[in-house]
């Protein structure tokens, strides 16, 4: 699918676009991205970085594990990517900062062995307890350390 999006922090000191083909869409259940966003799932898009400009101010980043890096808004606390030196190719988005969030649907779980007990899912979307397994290109879903603990 190609599409062309707008997004931007809760504070709107970062504004960004986003041009060309997702590469994927995934809801991360993983402790991690729970504690960034202080929210009961993250829900990230995959891009290549070339296709990620921001038009308006530069994010600061946190370093969450080795070869990890978090980017948010130092204004208003506003989650905004994720990297990690194992997709150096790319930059996962949180689906909800961008505009029309309706666009992004979820094509996939990750980690869903973490989620929270409470949260009742009522979708046929593939579960994987972790990442996807090997079949799948590398870059599926937010790629954290897939070693136990893959605190990213
Ligand atoms: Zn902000
Ligand atoms: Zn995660």
């Amino acid at each position: 699918m190609t599409d062309g999006m707008n997004g931007r922090c809760l504070c709107g000191n970062l504004q960004f676009a986003v041009r060309g083909k997702r590469l994927w869409v995934a809801h991360c259940h993983c402790d991690s991205c729970r504690r960034n966003t202080g929210s009961a799932v993250a829900t990230f898009v995959g891009y290549n970085k070339d296709q990620l400009t921001y038009t308006r101010g530069e994010r600061k980043f946190y370093e969450s594990s080795p070869g990890v890096r978090r980017g948010f808004c130092a204004d208003c606390g506003t989650p905004m990517t994720y990297e990690a030196d194992r997709c150096p190719e790319e930059v996962h988005l949180y689906v909800s900062t961008l505009d029309e969030p309706g666009a992004y649907r979820p094509q996939l779980h990750v980690f869903f062995a973490e989620r929270i007990p409470w949260m009742d899912l009522n979708d046929d979307l593939p579960r994987y307890q972790g990442l996807t397994p090997g079949a799948e290109p590398a870059s599926w879903g937010p790629l954290h350390d897939q070693t136990e603990g893959h605190k990213g």
